[in-house]
């Protein structure tokens, strides 16, 4: 099929709670290496996608296709196996923990038991921890207990202990909020160095940002796309001018 040549094909899908559709027959698809933005204003159904994706809501119906493969049937573990990564907007890092053995902890150790057990602090995986740390600027923090890191290096590390499982899709909520002007800027040139290997959907209310990092953007509104494109394409749409005035 047609969607076998999106990395991410979601289409027709739905989920009620209640009855209200808070995502409804919606479709879009993303590409490797891609960027991809879902913005809208709030209660759009943004956060319920992304569940959806990772299995956290079961979808009453529709399909989602991650290089060919069904996911709406699967459990959550089981989808992180597909290759998808989702980070959520409160850091779950391990602040007692070093920036080294918090990312060193999320090394993928094997499916078996005794792979999981097995202490092994080789080469291979601190050469990966110092390849991460790099790439999310902790390079000359690696010893730094995560508690005292600012609000911007946790968010950073959380994304960090995402991209050491090899995510082929990672998900990211707000990545910048509550981050100064300058945490932004880099988290931008760390999503650009990301998307070399990578492909990405982030939601994201922070428009300089969005403009920093999008490829497309997908504007939901009530459950569905209401414009998708480039951000210029997207931002002179009258039908999102007119729901972004309407609040
Ligand atoms: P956004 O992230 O765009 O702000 P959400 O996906 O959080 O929007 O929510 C979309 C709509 O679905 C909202 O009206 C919200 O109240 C509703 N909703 C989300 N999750 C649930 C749930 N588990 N049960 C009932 N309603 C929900």
């Amino acid at each position: 099929t047609a969607s076998r040549d999106f990395l991410l094909a979601v289409e027709g899908l739905t989920v009620s709670f209640d009855g209200f559709k808070a995502v409804n027959d919606l479709s879009f698809y993303v590409d490797e290496n891609e960027i991809r933005v879902i913005i809208g204003p709030n209660g759009a159904g943004k956060t319920t996608v992304l569940d959806l994706i990772c299995g956290r809501t079961k979808a009453t119906s529709g399909s989602i296709r991650f290089r060919g493969k069904e996911l709406t049937q699967l459990k959550e573990h089981q989808i992180v196996h597909a290759g998808v990564g989702r980070k959520f907007q409160n850091p779950s890092i391990y602040d007692d923990l070093t920036v080294f053995e918090n990312l060193e902890i999320s090394y993928p150790r094997g499916k078996s038991v005794w792979g999981a057990l097995a202490f092994r602090r080789d080469s291979e995986v601190i050469d990966r921890v110092e390849q991460i740390a790099e790439m999310i600027f902790l390079k000359d923090h690696l010893d730094t207990e995560a508690a005292i890191l600012s609000h911007g290096q946790k968010q950073w590390l959380e994304i960090g202990m995402l991209l050491i499982q090899k995510p082929e899709l990672l998900m990211l909520d707000e990545p910048v909020a509550g981050m100064s002007v300058a945490e932004r800027v880099k988290t931008a040139e760390l999503l650009h160095t990301i998307i070399k290997h990578h492909s990405v959907v982030v939601i994201e209310h922070d428009m300089k940002f969005v403009e920093d990092i999008a490829h497309r953007v997908t504007v939901l509104h009530q459950g569905k796309v209401l414009s998708e494109g480039s951000m210029d394409h997207v931002q002179h749409d009258p039908k999102v001018i007119e729901v972004y005035l309407g609040h």
